[in-house]
This record gives structure tokens, sequence and C-alpha cells, in this order.
């Protein structure tokens, strides 16, 4: 783990608090002058984001490497192909997403007032990003940022400080410096960054920081998105599902960033008499996938850092649920295998938390109304998952539970359908992101009407002095 001793030494990434000062300033007063509102400005700057990811590929995938232990390919699927193909995609959509939208759905009366909805910049934003996707968070909302007219600030989390330094080197190479920057830094700068005031903030990470920014942000009654996580459940209805295919999905969303996705299947609800075919298959998986062996496989994973891989093994130290899968550990590489834990109960350690790490526990239930009644009783997880081709389950998990999201047969890849919007609810955070919903977080719908004068005559029942024939109905 290179990344820790670099991130002592390297100035890149510890912005002095007075330079803080100089961009929020240097922003506003760019803000003010219009500059980041022409749409052939925001195309230029939004290729000129594809391209600085596109021409340092290999940089961003070996940073992230050094900082996560992520495999290429999986930095190249998850964060930076997206990213490169959703800037672009922005530039070409920009027109239709910024074009005034003429109301005409008005009674004929209130035609001649032409209502229109602009979309109209809210100012420069803020974007606190954490590390476990390090480049997708962080770049996702300065597209949106971009698309939308508004100068960006972008504060990389310190856990990722290979490529939070390289993404300060390289941003001012490709994009105005005068509307985008990036701060370097942990608490202190960030909370200096949460003392000014910004146009809107938004958050990724955990619920005890999302709590804190939204504290800051409303002493200037900035709104706030905070993308936060949860414990997301994963429902197998063995009854009418293929176990095999289940064990396919449910693992491909858990291996990935060895279990470090605020998306990541948390745990499983299935019939306890399928529990243990379910572990069958959930085993051929793995060694099907990993044929050499987990902890030495380059397409697995690591743990960021040794306080969360500290934190997964006391998880597993305090579990009174059996090990059936994985357990291996290799501490010194922060390497920790799948771990399936069978017949975990409500009150287990592993259930307290979010785990986002590899263990997987499997919590036997009756039926669907104990599966129900089980998501209900806690948070609003930001993904619910449930492997089922009965139309009558779906239903009833349509309808009687909420979450971010809700994903039959698969994990994970909700987040590959750009058109939808990707956000939490209740515990799991607020405020929509990615594309046109990523442009309208950063954008305020300013409603206007244009009354003419030459109607003037007709609108005498309104003004003083009131007599009963002006309010007759
Ligand atoms: P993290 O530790 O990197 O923190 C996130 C950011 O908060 C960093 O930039 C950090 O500098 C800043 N921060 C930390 N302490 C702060 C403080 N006291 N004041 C102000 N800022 C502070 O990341 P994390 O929180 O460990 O991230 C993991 C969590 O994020 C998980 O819960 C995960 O589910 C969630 N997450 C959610 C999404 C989503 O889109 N909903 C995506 C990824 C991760």
């Amino acid at each position: 783990v290179v990344s820790s001793s670099a991130a002592m030494i390297d100035p890149r990434l510890h912005t002095p608090l007075k330079d803080i000062d100089k961009i929020h300033e240097t922003f506003y007063k760019t803000f003010k002058s219009g500059k980041c509102r022409p749409l052939s400005y925001r195309r230029q700057q939004l290729y000129a984001l594809a391209r600085m990811c596109q021409e340092n590929v290999d940089a961003f995938t070996d940073a992230i490497f050094n900082d996560l232990g992520k495999p290429k390919q999986e930095a190249l699927l998850y964060e930076v192909g997206p990213i490169i193909q959703r800037a672009v995609q922005s530039a070409e959509r920009l027109e239709e997403w910024a074009r005034p939208e003429k109301v005409t759905d008005v009674p004929d009366w209130q035609k001649p007032w032409a209502p229109t909805v602009y979309r109209a910049p809210k100012g420069p934003v803020l974007v606190i990003a954490p590390w476990n996707y390090p480049f997708i968070l962080s770049l996702q909302p300065l597209y949106a940022a971009i698309s939308a007219g508004c100068p960006a600030v972008v504060k990389p989390s310190e856990f990722a400080p290979t490529y939070a330094a390289l993404l300060a080197e390289l941003l001012p190479k490709y994009l105005d410096s005068s509307a985008y920057a990036i701060v370097n830094g942990a608490v202190p700068e960030t909370s200096k960054l949460l003392d000014l005031k910004w146009a809107h903030i938004l958050y990724t990470g955990n619920g005890r920081v999302g709590r804190i920014v939204a504290a800051a942000a409303a002493k200037h009654l900035t709104p706030v998105s905070l993308e936060l996580g949860g414990k997301s459940p994963c429902f197998v209805d063995a009854a009418s599902t293929d176990l095999r295919v289940a064990a396919r999905r449910i693992l491909y969303g858990k291996c990935a960033n060895a279990g470090q996705t605020c998306v990541a299947p948390d745990y499983i609800l299935i019939a306890r008499d399928a529990q243990d075919a379910l572990v069958d298959a959930l085993k051929q998986v793995i060694a099907e996938r990993y044929p050499q062996g987990i902890l030495s496989s380059d397409s697995y994973g690591r743990v960021v850092n040794a306080a969360h891989f500290n934190r997964l093994q006391n998880m597993l130290s305090r579990t009174k649920a059996r090990v059936v899968i994985g357990g291996e550990t290799d501490p010194e590489r922060l390497k920790m295998a799948p771990t399936v834990l069978v017949d975990v109960t409500a009150d287990d350690s592993v259930m307290e938390d979010e785990i986002f790490g590899p263990i997987l526990p499997i919590v036997p239930v009756a039926d669907l109304d104990e599966v129900i009644e089980f998501i209900n009783e806690r948070d609003h997880p930001l993904a619910l998952y449930a492997f089922t081709e009965n139309a009558e389950v779906k239903q009833r998990l349509i309808d009687e539970t909420l979450s971010g999201s809700l994903v039959f047969n698969d994990t994970f890849d909700q987040l590959a359908v750009d058109e939808v919007p990707f956000c939490g609810v209740g515990e799991s955070g607020y405020g929509p992101q990615v594309l046109k919903h990523g442009f309208d977080t950063f954008t305020h719908y300013r409603s206007s009407e244009d009354v003419p004068l030459a109607i003037e005559p007709y609108l005498g029942a309104r003004y003083a002095p009131y007599t009963p024939e002006k309010t007759e109905v």
C-alpha cells in the first residue's frame, strides 16, 4: 500500500485554506460574468473533460489500483468508461435539456402570458466525493455542473490519495480554472469549504458526515443532495428463480470492488429450506470465477485501508453465525475473500451497519410476509434486489416496500441504465443524479410569464377599489 506514505508528502493533497477562499471568490466572479452560461462553453468544457479521461486512462486506472487495488477492468467498466460516455452525451443533449419550456397546457385566458420555465444555472456548487469509486463519484457531479452552467469545486476523498493528486494535476490542464477546481484535503479543508456559501452541495458518502454537510448547508439555506448508503437487501425467491443464475448475479454485485459498493447486496433473505442450495450455488460460482484462489486473483480487489479491514474483521469476530464460504484473509495485502454466513439472525453483528466489504450474511425467513416486514422494519435501503419470476411477488415488493431503486433478477447494473434517476430515499439519501437528472440537480426551474400590456383593459377586476360587481362570479 504505497499510497499512504505518498499522501504525507504530496502538496497536491492539501489545498491551503487561503486558496479555498480565493477559489470561492473567483468562481462567484466567473459565474456573475456569465462565462459558464453559453451552451457552446459548456459543450467545450464537457468535451475537454472527456478528453482528459480518455488521454489519461492508464494513469487514472493505475492511480485507482494504487489506492484501492481495484482491477483495471472494474475501473474502466464502472468508472472511466461511463464518465467519458456521459460527458459526451451531455454535450450532445445539452441543447434539449437547457431549452426553455413553453407551458401551453394552461387556461385560454393565460395563454397570452406565454408561461415559460427557464433552465437557470444555480451558481457555484460544491461536490464532496468518497473513495470507493473515486473517479466516477467525483466526475459525475462535475459533468452535471458543467452541463448546468455552474462552476464547481470538487473535493475528492483523502482515502484515494493517488487519484486525488492526479486529478488535481490534470484538471487544470484541460478545464477552465476560473470555473472548475479540485480542492484536496481531509476534515479541515472540507470544513473550510462547508463554511462558505454555495448554490448547491452534492455529497456522496456516509450518513454521519451527510448530517454534518446538511447542517452546514442549512446555515446558508443551501440545497443539498446526499448520496448515502445503507444495507441493501437481496431477496431470493427460491420457488421461482434459478439459484445458479441468482448466485452468479449476486456475486457479481458483491465482489465488484471487494464489496465496497454503495449498491452492493448487503445481505440475502431466503426461505430456510433453500439456504443450503443457494450456498452450493455460490460456492460453485466462486470456484469458477477464481480458479487459482480468490486472494491471489487479479480479478478481485482489496479492502481500501487497514481501518476498514479491521472494521470488517471485527464484524466477523463478533458474529454468532456460521461461516460456510470464505473467511480467508491476507492482512498484509488487505485482502478478504467473499465470506458467506448462514443462519444469521436480525441481532447479529453483521446486521448492525452497512457491511461495505465482502461479507455476505444469509438470513433465513419463513415467507414473503416476513421478507416485507424485515425490510420495512429497517431504514429505506439504497437498493432492493429480488430474484423472482413471480409477478405477484414483484408487485407486492413494488407496492409494499420503499428503496432508492428496486431491481428484479440482477444486482448492481441498475447503474448502467443512464436514463433512470439514481438516488436514495430516507436514510439512503436524496437528490437524483446521472445525465439529465444531474443537470436538473444543479438547475433552477425558473418560471416566467410575460403579461401583455394590451390586456390591461381586462384586468380591472383585480384592482381596488373592490366593488361587489368586480367580484361577481
Ligand atoms: P469517505 O470517508 O471518503 O468520506 C466521503 C467524503 O466526506 C470525503 O471527501 C471526506 O473527506 C469527507 N468527510 C469525511 N469526514 C468529514 C467531516 N467530518 N466533515 C466534512 N467532510 C468529511 O467515504 P465514506 O463515507 O466512507 O463512503 C462510504 C459510504 O458512502 C458508504 O456508506 C456508501 O454506501 C456510501 N456511498 C454512497 C453512494 C451513492 O451514490 N449513494 C456512492 C458511493 C458510496
